[in-house]
């Protein structure tokens, strides 16, 4: 990597890294986000000085003052995303260059400072680097990154921040779905909205998730795996789930999902399954999609097939849709054929098994 916005991390490996035998012992079993690697990344801002202090160091707890602006005001922001072993044994990332182009874009809606997206990468490949032995053998496996920066200044008044810590934590993460692919139940939760026009919806910022979590309770109430919003000045279009994008299949192969119009969050697998199907010659329109013409084209077979798409899981078929105004399923519930058929070819893209036609894997 090259450029005037590079910095120098200092390298200061943890003392007391977790042994051999430890490490084997939680990488059998690994779950999701509980836990984490012997190392993180700090990097330092403050107004007038700009990023300083690249640092990867021992994961230890975070000296906070209790007036720490994020505390009260919620300035934050995150990213996530995978770090693999392909097959020829090197390591891989999935466009972190995407992640960092809109780590800045909720940023600057957070009015928060960018950071240089040499800096984003190099934080990353510097965590790789230290806890490489952290990343699961099992192909499936991955080393998720979770970098995320907040308002460390000490001050209550309500304004942006002149002081910034920028963080980035890993996190060894098993298969999605271990026994197979299955569908997901959602919700369409009739109480509450997740973004308004003019909000924080195409931000990835904390708070969206707090606010997320009282519609995830009631979505398990009624027994669904996850919501999706509906958007909130007619409360008729599909916005997305919880944490993913949405995209249907029509019985003539064409794909729509909803346009990025500041509500929802533009996500990387949204923008590789749309690439991809262009490319591939398949018709692809982002426009609305209302709740009615989801549930009548499950009805009449002109949405054959539903799926949800974010990191996690990649691709994830949608089955069962329930709600207030009635519940239905598409096709016959089960993962359709062109779903597995996108899922299939873009895992193949990012674990190094098939051409990677955008030069996406880094
Ligand atoms: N929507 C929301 C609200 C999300 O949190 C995520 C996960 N980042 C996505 C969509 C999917 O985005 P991506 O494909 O970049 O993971």
């Amino acid at each position: 990597m090259s450029g005037g916005d590079n910095l120098d991390f200092e390298i200061r490996p943890n003392p007391a890294p977790v042994s051999d035998a430890d490490r084997s012992a939680l990488l059998a079993n690994p779950g999701f986000g509980r836990i984490f690697t012997d190392h993180m990344v700090t990097v330092r801002y403050a107004d007038g000085k700009g990023w300083y202090e690249p640092l990867v160091a021992a994961r230890a707890p975070i000296p906070m003052d209790p007036a720490s602006a994020v505390l009260h005001y919620a300035q934050e922001i995150f990213e996530g995303l995978k770090a693999y072993t392909l097959p020829d044994g090197g390591v891989a990332m999935f466009r972190p260059d995407a992640n960092a182009a809109r780590f800045n874009q909720s940023a600057a809606r957070m009015a928060m400072p960018a950071l240089p997206v040499e800096t984003f990468l190099q934080s990353l490949h510097e965590i790789i680097r230290v806890d490489r032995d952290w990343i699961p053998s099992d192909p499936e496996g991955s080393l998720y990154l979770r970098p995320f920066a907040y308002a460390s200044e000490v001050f209550l008044g309500v304004r942006p921040a002149t002081e910034y810590l920028y963080l980035v934590i890993a996190s060894p993460v098993g298969p999605y779905f271990s026994g197979g692919v299955k569908p997901v139940s959602i919700w369409v939760s009739p109480d509450f909205t997740r973004a308004a026009p003019g909000g924080t919806g195409a931000a990835k910022c904390g708070g969206n998730y707090a606010a997320g979590l009282s519609a995830q309770a009631e979505a398990a109430e009624h027994g669904c795996d996850q919501v999706v919003y509906l958007d909130a000045v007619e409360r008729k279009y599909i916005d997305e789930l919880g944490g993913m994008n949405v995209f249907l299949v029509l019985d003539d192969g064409t794909l729509v999902t909803p346009p990025l119009t500041g509500t929802i969050l533009p996500g990387i697998t949204r923008d590789s399954v749309i690439k991809l199907a262009q490319k591939a010659g398949r018709r692809v329109e982002e426009r609305p999609i209302s709740l009615d013409e989801w549930r009548e084209g499950a009805a009449s077979g002109r949405v054959r097939e539903a799926f949800a798409c974010g990191t996690a899981a990649v691709i994830t078929p949608i089955g069962v849709i329930k709600g207030e105004s009635g519940d239905f399923t598409v096709g016959d519930g089960g993962p359709g054929e062109v779903t597995m058929a996108i899922r299939q070819e873009l895992v193949d893209i990012q674990r190094g098994r098939a051409e990677d036609p955008f030069g996406w894997v880094h």
